[in-house]
């Protein structure tokens, strides 16, 4: 049997400007063709609008010289599902009219994610669509993690709660963790920390998330590359006060011009790095600032599970910065946390970077949201 004989799907992810694509044989667990169309409705490009951005895709799969007749579904990602949609949902008109809906929760992603869904079922209108969301594998926070502590109705009336991102990443590598540790995952406590541009951390119980550290939005958590993640929510009364900044200059500051690039400049973790090297103390600061909220968020998760059977760091910062995980960790002994220095600098793609004698087993596992979005889709074929 080669690739793809038993059907391929194409898995599109709609930015705001851009549309990732990837055509995945979700047997055999590989992309058979992937890219990216960007600059779509940007003045200086020439592409004008996401539907033209899409026909750009078809296209350039036409030219890959694969079947396109073997794609058997398309499997989009949303970034905000809300309380309704939890698990991978096949695509209707009343299904699409709620994600856009839910703009309201999400007003820079869900709307772009919309968009592409829209173009894509007429592009490719025999095929299932099947949307994944980001924040499905949250739906089951217990409620304790879920409320935020105001006035109830005011929470109530406008769906304030948390909702948590990174769902498919989160769920897809704690179950790696139990693969590669040939561990019942109905037995596994995980706690996985996703460090990409965006970073958030999670709790997983049996295979259930049961804390995440984003949520009514993408802002809270972790020290991301461009967003602040937890801050006292009095700074924005105090802006609005002394600053006269308006909801949007603030929005501004907290989702694109704080985190790391607030602190220093630089969002690049790579860059970010050589900075340290060559002395830079902002650099330093917002390097420490960052592996200090992480370690919060671990001694944090360590009490919410009770027992940590494993920690597993994934996206760009997690799996390729041996200094961050080494730090992060650094002095956890007492708490049965021990990371190998060699295993941690050495090696590549998914393995355990702990010693023998450490309690709890600390992995690097390569997350696939992409895979994950396939295979979902796959299950409605
Ligand atoms: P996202 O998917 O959220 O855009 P990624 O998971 O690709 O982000 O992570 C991007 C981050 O990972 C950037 O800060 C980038 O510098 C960092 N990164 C990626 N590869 C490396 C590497 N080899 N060394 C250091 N940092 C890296």
């Amino acid at each position: 049997m080669t690739v793809g004989d038993t059907g391929l799907v194409l898995v599109l992810n709609s930015g705001s400007s851009s549309i990732k694509f990837q055509v995945i044989d979700p047997v055999a667990g590989t992309a058979v063709v992937s890219g990216l169309v960007e600059q779509i409705g940007e003045p200086e490009g020439t592409i004008p609008d996401h539907a033209a951005g899409l026909h750009m895709i078809h296209q350039q799969l036409l030219d890959s010289g694969i079947d396109l007749g073997a794609i058997r579904a398309v499997g989009h990602r949303v970034v905000h599902g809300g309380t309704k949609f939890h698990s991978p949902t096949l695509i209707t008109d009343a299904v699409l009219a709620e994600i856009e809906r839910l703009a309201e929760l999400a007003p820079l992603h869900n709307p772009p994610n919309a968009i592409g869904i829209e173009v894509a079922r007429a592009d490719f209108p025999d095929l299932p669509h099947v949307a994944v969301f980001d924040t499905g594998f949250f739906h089951s926070l217990p409620q304790a993690a879920a409320t935020y502590a105001i006035d109830r109705d005011v929470a109530a009336d406008y769906g304030i709660r948390r909702y948590g991102f990174h769902g498919t990443s989160h769920e897809y590598v704690s179950r790696q963790v139990a693969v590669l540790l040939d561990a019942d995952l109905a037995e596994l406590n995980t706690i996985v920390l996703h460090l990409g541009n965006g970073a958030s951390a999670s709790a997983v119980h049996g295979g259930v998330a049961v804390e995440t550290s984003m949520g009514l939005t993408p802002l809270e958590g972790l020290v991301m590359g461009t967003r602040c993640g937890d801050i006292d929510a009095g700074v924005l009364m105090h802006l609005r006060r002394t600053a006269g900044m308006e909801v949007e200059q603030l929005d501004e500051l907290l989702n694109r011009r704080s985190g790391l690039k607030g602190m220093c400049g630089i969002n690049d973790f790579r860059e970010l790095l050589e900075h340290i090297a060559a002395g830079s103390a902002p650099a330093k600061l917002a390097y420490d600032v960052y592996v200090h909220r992480l370690r919060k968020y671990v001694g944090a998760y360590l009490a919410v599970l009770g027992r940590v059977d494993a920690i597993a760091f994934t996206a760009g910062v997690g799996e390729n910065v041996a200094a961050v995980r080494e730090d992060a960790l650094a002095g956890l002994d007492g708490l049965g946390i021990v990371v190998d220095p060699d295993r941690n600098r050495t090696g590549k793609g998914a393995r355990i970077i702990s010693a023998d004698d450490s309690r709890t087993t600390v992995l690097v596992v390569p997350t696939n949201e992409e895979l994950a979005i396939a295979r979902a889709a796959w299950e409605f074929v």
